[in-house]
């Protein structure tokens, strides 16, 4: 039973992307977030764009075969050339365009991780599953471990890596003066968060990692999420303490000797599921991931 729905799980960042596949009848949507700043809407991540004299920065390219419509959205925002394509983590609706936008000119960056997991063989530690590498033509040709800037069209721009949370080669852009934030898949609103353990990613460093972000914002910051509409401070809050919650109850369930399949009958397993079940991870089931990462770590630290 529990192997079923890890397999499931594991495959789900694909059901995402294959979700919407039809993508002639997508549409490229800016909404405007500050001064020159904006994200695009269409199907996958959010693209924050960031536009000005010295060229155009662009976060996150959704999927290959909408590139053509992305870079003639973002054109009409500005002519210039696209210098800069930063990538907030390796997942295929955040960074399936990379070839496309290399071959156009722009210089992908990223965190370490994500160029080590793209150009090599990922072989799943739970499911065996293989994802080949992806073309060289994909991968970042700027890579960094904790923090980058980028002094661009008079904005300072920060790229910021904590610990390991939706990856373990999470990046989340803070452009300073306009007190705006990308956040990647840190920070969603579709509901549970998914955490790609096969990826390397930590429950514990989710929150940590959303700590520390949560600790460079203030009440006007805005947040641009990985996926949703735009939001403020107050809702990574919610969002880090809804996953608090959940950590520490199932953490003191198995302190106390609860067996993995008691875990889904606990109260906190449905506690949510009124504002965030409605995603494609279920309560009872995103308990038992966190309860697996957990014993994983203690395994780990024996
Ligand atoms: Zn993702």
């Amino acid at each position: 039973m529990k192997k079923t729905f890890l397999l499931l799980l594991i495959g789900s960042s694909c059901l995402v992307a294959q979700a919407q596949n039809n993508f002639d009848t997508v549409n490229i949507k800016p909404v405007l977030v500050a001064e020159n700043l904006y994200f695009l809407k269409g199907s996958g991540g959010n693209i924050g764009v960031f536009i000005g004299k010295e060229g155009t920065l662009m976060i996150d390219d959704q999927f290959a075969p909408l590139s053509n419509k992305i870079n003639g959205a973002i054109k009409t925002l500005s002519p210039n050339d696209i210098r800069f394509l930063i990538n907030t983590h390796l997942h295929g609706d955040h960074s399936g365009g990379n070839e496309n936008f290399k071959r156009m000119g722009a210089t992908i960056v990223a965190h370490d991780k994500v160029r080590e997991r793209m150009s090599k063989e990922q072989v799943n530690p739970t499911n065996k599953n293989v994802t080949p590498p992806r073309p060289e033509e994909a991968w970042p040709v700027i890579t960094f471990s904790e923090k980058l800037n980028f002094y661009l069209n008079q904005e300072d721009i920060e790229l910021v890596h904590v610990n390991p949370a939706h990856t373990d080669g999470d990046v989340v852009v803070h452009f300073k003066k306009v007190n705006v934030f990308h956040m990647g898949d840190m920070f969603v609103t579709y509901g549970y968060p998914y955490i790609d353990y096969g990826n390397g990613g930590s429950i514990n460093g989710f929150i940590s990692s959303l700590d520390a972000i949560l600790a460079m914002m203030d009440d006007n910051t805005k947040v641009i999420p990985g996926h949703g509409e735009l939001c403020r401070k107050g809702d990574v809050k919610n969002f880090r303490d809804h996953l608090a919650e959940i950590r520490d109850e199932v953490a003191a369930a198995l302190k106390k000797g609860k067996k993995t399949e008691e875990l889904s009958g606990l109260p906190i397993a449905s506690k949510f599921d009124a504002e965030w079940g409605k995603g494609f991870v279920k309560g009872k089931d995103f308990v038992l991931l966190v309860a697996d990462n957990l014993k994983a770590t203690q395994v780990a630290k024996k």
